[in-house]
């Protein structure tokens, strides 16, 4: 299913951008080193979800600053394609130094808009970083082949090359570190990039470009549109984007691959996701139990790599249910600025409503409600966007609340005899993101890795996003397209290669023309 909430396709609120006395402030693109208020007349509204309100408004873009955006960074490519790419690690650096001292300010700007609490905000801000970190060893990353004599008086080698403007469309549950799985490594290789940021916490992506400017990345290098589908079909059409990166709900993700493809861009495209987490008899189940219940409502569950259903194996199963429900019942709920949070609100009114609906369906069909979060209240924060940690037992691969990926706090247990039946209950899942194995047995585990269909994996880890230097993504329905995201994957995504074979002849030695296919000599 689509996590998309139609909060703001629809609305239409004219007026100038700019913020003042009784008047919201309005988040607008970032184009050519400045911000800009474009064409639209439609915005959305950005939520403080904590408290309900409507704090802010986002401009929806247009094709026409779609457009504006995307000649931009074409004009700027045609320079930072030549700057030396010691010259592009250099400014690498000092992005690098900058969001660093700015990672609180991140921080907040997440937690204001998204929900989240602010260590995890942090948390996110700072494996972001990661990346950036990765990309500032791009003279290592971009270093060619070569192969000499590979025929007499003959060199072979290779180099890779930019592609040119690149395009990011992205989430709203990352809107810093999943951007930055992107612009960081792609602006690296020498393109140049053109965001489209979630419309529901549009304000990080600003921030971010300021320090761009600061650090020196010359302007139209990395530019922001804001926007809803309007700016995204623009973007999935125009000819002068080379590729796109998505990541966000499997129907939208296939529908852009699918677009993109159409127009003979380069895309990669992460999709939804309903990641499990296999726990055997041998696993030490307070551990597995501790991990399980921060890995499914940290964030209010709206994590691509959140555990969203438990398989208990076996004699685990009564245990390591009871164990849940005890952490669940007690996890603290409230506004992401409260310290003492473990878990804020979810994003809209709508995804609380969408979280109601599934806990309710998933009882009608049969499922047992240990912990019902529905109704809870936040003292102070009545309005804000809340629903505390849920937990289901016996649910089967036939309910809708498996099926589905209702990215909020809900977690759901099924049971298996075997860790074969585990495997095969993982494996006929559409999704591949992530998954993990709670167990004691390396043997177990080895046969686990080698046999799900997943494209992440954990033992005794129930997270496991890989580390900036490896390549994020996952199999079947959570990734169309054949690259991951960052890591070396990234560095392939946002460069093509070239091989030349070259030889220098002495002038006595030109005449070995010959018009048979070229074979080694
Ligand atoms: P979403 O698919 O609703 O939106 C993602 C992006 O697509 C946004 O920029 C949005 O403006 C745009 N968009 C929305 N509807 C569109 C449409 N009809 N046409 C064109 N563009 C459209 O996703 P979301 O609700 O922002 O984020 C949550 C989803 O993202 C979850 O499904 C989650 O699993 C997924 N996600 C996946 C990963 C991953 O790595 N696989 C990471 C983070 C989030």
């Amino acid at each position: 299913m689509s996590t998309s909430d139609s909060t703001s396709t629809g609305s239409t609120t004219p007026g100038p951008a700019t913020s003042g006395e009784g008047r919201l402030t309005v988040v607008e693109h970032w184009i050519g080193g400045a911000p800009t208020p474009g064409t639209s007349t439609r915005r959305g509204p950005v939520w403080n979800p904590a408290t309900g309100e409507r704090q802010a408004e986002v401009v929806l873009g247009t094709p026409t600053d779609v457009d504006l955006a995307v000649q931009t960074a074409a004009k700027a490519f045609a320079g930072w394609q030549e700057v030396s790419v010691s010259k592009r690690a250099k400014v690498l650096f000092s992005f690098r130094e900058l969001v660093n001292r700015h990672v609180d300010d991140l921080a907040r700007i997440v937690t204001a808009e998204h929900g989240k609490v602010l260590s995890d905000a942090r948390g996110e801000v700072l494996r972001g970083l990661e990346v950036v970190e990765f990309a500032c060893g791009i003279p290592q990353l971009l270093k060619g082949e070569f192969s000499e004599q590979v025929s007499s008086g003959v060199d072979a080698y290779s180099f890779r090359q930019p592609l040119g403007v690149v395009a990011g469309i992205t989430p709203f549950n990352f809107p810093v570190m999943v951007p930055m799985w992107m612009f960081p490594i792609a602006i690296a290789c020498g393109n140049s990039f053109v965001l489209k940021p979630s419309e529901r916490d549009p304000s990080a992506a600003r921030l971010i470009a300021e320090l761009w400017q600061q650090a020196g990345l010359p302007d139209g290098v990395f530019n922001v549109v804001q926007g809803d589908k309007e700016a995204v079909d623009a973007l999935l059409e125009h000819p002068d984007v080379a590729a796109v990166s998505f990541v966000g709900s499997t129907p939208i993700a296939k529908y852009v691959h699918q677009n993109a493809a159409k127009t003979g861009k380069r895309v990669q495209a992460l999709g939804g996701a309903k990641n499990h987490a296999v726990v055997l008899p041998d696993a030490d189940l307070d551990f597995a139990a501790d991990h399980i219940t921060a890995a499914a409502y940290g964030s209010a569950g709206q994590r691509c790599m959140a555990i969203s259903a438990v398989v208990a194996v076996g004699a685990a199963g009564d245990a390591l249910v009871e164990k849940l429900r005890e952490r669940a019942a007690t996890v603290k709920v409230g506004p992401g600025v409260d310290d003492s949070a473990e878990m804020g609100p979810v994003v809209t009114p709508q995804a609380r409503d969408r979280v109601v609906a599934a806990v309710e369906q998933g009882t009608a069909e049969g499922a047992k409600l240990v912990v019902d979060g529905r109704g809870l209240r936040v003292d102070g924060h009545e309005d804000g966007f809340f629903v505390g940690p849920n937990l289901l037992d016996q649910v089967t691969p036939a309910m809708s609340v498996y099926q589905e990926e209702i990215f909020g706090p809900v977690l759901v247990v099924l049971r298996a005899e075997t860790a074969a039946e585990a495997i095969a209950v993982v494996n006929a899942n559409p999704y591949g993101n992530g998954t993990a194995i709670f167990t004691d047995s390396g043997e177990a585990a080895r046969t686990f890795q080698r046999q799900v269909t997943v494209g992440m994996i954990g033992v005794n880890v129930p997270i496991p996003v890989p580390m900036a230097f490896y390549s994020f993504g996952g199999w079947k329905d959570s990734l169309f397209g054949d690259r991951h995201v960052h890591g070396p994957e990234g560095v392939g995504f946002y460069t093509r290669g070239k091989a030349v074979t070259a030889r220098w002849p002495h002038v006595e030695h030109v005449s070995d023309a010959a018009f048979h296919f070229p074979t080694s000599g």
